[in-house]
């Protein structure tokens, strides 16, 4: 970042009126909550979360067969957690980015990269056949250096991109800022396809809107209490009443070990934090020039994330990926004042032109973060149950991979995705708590070391990439 003094008592007064909520879930188009279960009902698929996976999961279960009996349980309201608070891009890349795909699963990623281009054009697909009316704009996306080591191997990086499908350019300090102006930023890389933006919210209830059209049973306020084999099929406990299933998909993200232990060793709970700001003026629009709309990040191991709305705010989130000792996920971390005040000082130093405006919503949310930062899947119950998490930030599009990866597994098919290397590793775990905690703050401590430090890794984060280890958001 450039100057990155921008005073604390601004970056405080611009957050005085922020509403301490996701601005994409404060909508008049959210949709009544649906009443919970109350009685003992049967089904073919009973799905578990009501966010993206568990969502596209029930839809795709019923394209995939329209006379299978699916219901779908959700703890709250769909999209309430992660699905309805996100950055909105919606990336084709299922690996979180292809850097970290090649370094994990090397020559897998062709294939990968295909699938991914298959699913985003099938998020696209789906979005048009059901009238979803989500601001899904495929404007690409913009990695922007602030930092000249940030820009160390960027000519390799854009010809691997190249490689695997990608419309990608390497842009010096001019090029970067004809497209989004800011002083502190150095040069970077346009990408012009495989990214879209979209209103993440809107997006989760228009899937909620095709599932019970397509005749998905859906309860909210209802959580799964417990899933337990019986007979040929599952019984879970839910709300005020029972699902007797012959299958289940659990869609639950960050929230998932308590209904299944084992995905406690692979995923940890990491806060994310984000800005929205006031629809901006045109003359402030004007002096950001950035007229293609593309979704951008900047390029340090700490990054910020940024985009316009349809009705000209800035979204602006990242930067500190919190993991709270013991890996609590109580709502009490959706709001993090030391956090906001931060983001909204960086904020002003990227765009001094825009001193002035003001944030509307400061939020947070929790990501399901994995040690390989990429969606791992499962079965239990003697493969009656099926799952996927792990998505660590980047499960906008993934999850629609994951949702028919688990209705492969459900199905006990073999498909190219079932012979996938992605779908058949797990991550390595992380170590049990207090030494999870130890172990993370140590890497948080080290990331933030390396950016104050032109990107040198220290000894702790260079053992961690021998070992294929990491640590993101
Ligand atoms: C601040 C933030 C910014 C992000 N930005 C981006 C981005 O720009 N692009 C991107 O690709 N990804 C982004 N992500 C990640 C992305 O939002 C997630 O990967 C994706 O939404 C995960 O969807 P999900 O359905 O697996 O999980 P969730 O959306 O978390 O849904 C899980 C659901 O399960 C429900 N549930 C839990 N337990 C139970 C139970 N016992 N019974 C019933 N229901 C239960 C929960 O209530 C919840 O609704 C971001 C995430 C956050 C938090």
């Amino acid at each position: 970042m450039g100057n990155k003094t921008a005073s604390a008592g601004s970056a405080a007064r611009s957050l005085a009126d922020a509403k301490p909520v996701s601005f994409w879930l404060d909508s008049p188009g959210a949709p009544g909550a649906l009443p919970a279960l109350s009685e003992r009902v049967t089904a073919d698929l009973a799905v578990i979360g009501g966010g993206f996976t568990g969502l596209w999961t029930a839809l795709l279960a019923k394209e995939r067969d329209p006379g299978a009996d699916v219901v779908l349980l959700e703890a709250k309201t769909v999209g309430h957690a992660a699905s309805g608070r996100n950055g909105g891009f919606c990336s084709a890349s299922l690996t979180h980015g292809f850097g970290n795909g090649l370094e994990r699963f090397g020559d897998e990623m062709p294939a990968l990269e295909r699938l991914g281009d298959e699913n985003l054009a099938g998020i696209a697909d789906t979005i048009a056949r059901y009238q979803i009316d989500c601001d899904f704009q495929p404007t690409g996306e913009l990695s922007i250096a602030t930092a000249g080591w940030q820009l160390d191997g960027a000519w390799d990086e854009v010809a691997q991109a190249r490689a695997l499908g990608y419309e990608a350019e390497l842009l010096d300090a001019d090029g970067i800022r004809a497209e989004l102006n800011s002083s502190a930023f150095i040069g970077g890389i346009r990408t012009t396809n495989r990214n879209a933006m979209v209103d993440p919210a809107r997006l989760a209830w228009g899937l909620r809107r095709a599932c019970l059209e397509a005749g998905v049973r859906i309860y909210e306020n209802c959580p799964v209490r417990s899933v337990a084999s019986q007979g040929p099929g599952l019984t879970l406990t839910a709300g005020y009443g029972e699902v007797r299933a012959a299958r289940a998909a659990l869609g639950t993200g960050a929230f998932t070990p308590p209904l299944l232990r084992r995905v406690g060793n692979w995923v940890v709970p990491v806060w994310d934090y984000v800005l929205m700001t006031e629809p901006l003026t045109a003359p402030q629009l004007a002096s950001l020039g950035w007229t293609h709309r593309r979704g951008a990040s900047d390029r340090g191991n700490q990054f910020h994330y940024f985009r316009l709305t349809a009705d000209n705010r800035i979204l602006w989130g990242g930067y500190d990926a919190v993991y709270y000792n013991g890996g609590r996920r109580t709502d009490e971390y959706a709001t993090s004042p030391a956090t906001h005040l931060k983001l909204a000082q960086h904020f002003l130093a990227t765009f001094p032109q825009l001193e002035g405006v003001r944030f509307s919503h400061a939020w947070g949310g929790v990501i399901d973060t994995c040690s390989r930062f990429s969606a791992f899947f499962g079965t239990a119950h003697r493969g009656r149950l099926a799952y996927a998490a792990g998505y660590t930030g980047l499960g906008v599009g993934a999850t629609r991979f994951g949702a028919q990866v688990i209705l492969d597994l459900l199905s006990g098919d073999q498909t190219e995705r079932t012979a996938l290397t992605m779908v058949r590793s797990k991550p390595v775990p992380f170590p049990p708590e207090p030494l999870r905690s130890a172990v993370i703050q140590a890497t948080r401590a080290s990331i933030a070391r390396a950016d104050r430090n032109e990107g040198r890794r220290d000894l702790w984060l260079r053992t961690l990439d021998r070992l294929g280890l990491g640590f993101d958001s």
